[in-house]
């Protein structure tokens, strides 16, 4: 096996050269420096309160019992402003994840980022819903939360491994609206057409938000070639996925990677490909580390509806992301 590449300067130490390049051509120059360091800080350990297992108060008073200093995080919040998620330091990590409160299912530990994606679909009690690409589960429970367990949710995971472990998401956070379906989610836009209020792919990606520096195993599969590779497969899964919600319904498709290929070149090819059938759709979201989708990378330039996706920087508690909302008409 070949060396790992040896790191540009002290700044960027025992990232992949060609990572941190390709990075610098994608986040602006003022914020390079804490993106990098970003890859290296021991973030603090973040949850979401699982409104299925217990309320609000209950859920918090169990989690007082631990005696952990727990920090709300100020923008996901229930409708009378109650803090739906929490963030504790690293060095209490072990004792929050071996406590009972997460085999009772009344916490998810979860990015802030990964809670991102269910706020910008926005499903609701009673409709019908698909998570494309489910496993473990992160994405799945918070949906069936946000829609208190009423309506339809389908969620496709095809690694079985992965599908156990989703299944045991789900019965741990007392998600009993859920349908598990183990198949290529490439195959179920063509199985039931029109038939989701709305679709999220959390697309299998190259993973980059996982990178620590100095951690090579974090890295080791991956390449410029895989990443081109993993496009080709994003592209067919929300393919599929816009095949599958009905006319007027929203599809959110988002990655937890930073390279434009997995993410705005994805958005550009569906556009074009689906032509006036889907449209892009602006959305906000509640926090500052964000960047407006590429118009161009690599020498290519993309649709200007692709400047309404947004990126999520890593910061020193978030991990990198990357989200787009489409309409299909
Ligand atoms: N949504 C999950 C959550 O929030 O916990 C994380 C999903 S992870 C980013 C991507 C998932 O897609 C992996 O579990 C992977 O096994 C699955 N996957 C890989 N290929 C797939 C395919 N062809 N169709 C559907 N899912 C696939």
């Amino acid at each position: 096996m070949s060396e790992p590449p040896l790191p540009e300067s002290s700044n960027d130490v025992q990232l992949p050269t060609e990572f941190v390049q390709r990075l610098k051509l994608i986040v602006p120059a003022e914020q390079i420096a804490s993106v990098l360091a970003s890859f290296s800080a021991t973030k603090p350990t973040t949850f979401r309160i699982n409104t299925l297992r217990g309320s609000i108060d209950e859920i918090v008073t169990s989690l007082q019992a631990l005696k952990i200093e727990m920090k709300p995080v100020p923008w996901f919040s229930d409708s009378s402003g109650r803090p739906l998620a929490y963030q504790v330091a690293h060095e209490h990590r072990e004792q929050l994840t071996h406590s009972p409160i997460i085999d009772e299912g009344l916490i998810y530990v979860q990015n802030l980022s990964s809670m991102l994606a269910p706020l910008v679909l926005g499903a609701v009690s009673g409709e019908t819903i698909l998570d494309l690409a489910a496993a473990p589960g992160g994405k799945t429970t918070q949906i069936a939360q946000m829609m208190e367990n009423t309506g339809v949710l389908s969620a496709v995971e095809p690694v079985k491994k992965r599908m156990f472990k989703l299944r045991a998401s789900l019965e741990r956070c007392g998600v009993s609206m859920t349908r598990i379906y183990q198949t290529d989610g490439r195959t179920v836009g063509h199985k039931t057409p029109d038939r989701f209020d709305r679709v999220l792919l959390d697309a299998p990606c190259s993973s980059e938000a996982r990178f620590r520096t100095g951690d090579p195993k974090t890295w080791e599969t991956w390449s410029q070639r895989k990443i081109r590779e993993t496009s080709r497969k994003q592209i067919g899964l929300l393919k599929s996925a816009i095949h599958a919600t009905r006319p007027g319904g929203r599809i959110v498709y988002c990655t937890c990677s930073l390279a434009p290929e997995e993410n705005e070149q994805v958005i550009h090819k569906t556009l074009k490909k689906f032509g006036a059938k889907v449209s892009l759709i602006p959305f906000e979201l509640p926090i500052e580390n964000v960047q407006e989708g590429l118009l161009e990378f690599g020498g290519k330039s993309f649709d200007p509806q692709v400047e309404l996706c947004r990126r999520v920087l890593p910061t020193e508690v978030m991990d990198a992301f990357f989200i787009a909302c489409l309409l299909k008409s």
